[in-house]
């Protein structure tokens, strides 16, 4: 795809999104499904653009949770969703990916700083980057494991997605969950 004038601008870009919306919604049928994720999983992503969680991971609509954040963190607002996915919901098994590439590979906590210099308050979040990937991995693994308000944690597994080839690769968690 070559940058055209037939880009929209990025002012219209959200009308964009509702012409195809409104195509969609066209030729969609009523599944007839209820909430509860058909797979039992939820998945939690990084938010990149080059991560197609359905087709990597052969998800059909309804099969799944998916939480996405930067870097595909795991925060309290993760356990936030991961607590409602389980417990009213109905999934029993987690799935972590972080992946090549991850735009929080190439910031510091710094940036936290500079925005609050930027804007003369501090976020009350951490930026949470990390520099290597498989030892924040398990850091992730640890803290669904972790998590007293999740009631399943024996199925908890973490992947890196090479942006490049589209592979996962399992991170072995290293050690073993608490109980
Ligand atoms: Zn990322």
């Amino acid at each position: 795809m070559s940058p055209s004038a037939a880009e929209p601008s990025q002012a219209g870009v959200t009308d964009r999104l509702l012409a195809a919306n409104a195509q969609y919604s066209a030729e969609f049928t009523d599944p007839g499904m209820d909430a509860r994720p058909v797979l039992g999983v939820a998945v939690v992503a990084c938010m990149d653009a080059r991560i197609d969680l359905h087709r990597a991971l052969g998800l059909e609509l309804g099969d799944c949770h998916t939480i996405r954040n930067a870097g595909g963190v795991v925060t309290d607002d993760t356990i936030r969703s991961l607590t409602i996915s389980q417990r009213a919901l109905g999934t029993r098994s987690v799935v972590l990916i972080h992946h090549t590439g991850c735009g929080l590979l190439d910031i510091t906590e710094d940036f936290r700083h500079d925005v609050e210099l930027a804007v003369g308050q501090r976020p009350p979040w951490a930026v949470e980057a990390f520099w290597d990937l498989d030892s924040d991995m398990r850091q992730a693994i640890q803290r669904v494991r972790n998590s007293p308000f999740l009631p399943f944690r024996d199925d908890v597994r973490g992947f890196v997605f090479d942006v490049r080839t589209g592979l996962l690769r399992e991170i072995d968690p290293g050690v073993t969950a608490e109980r």
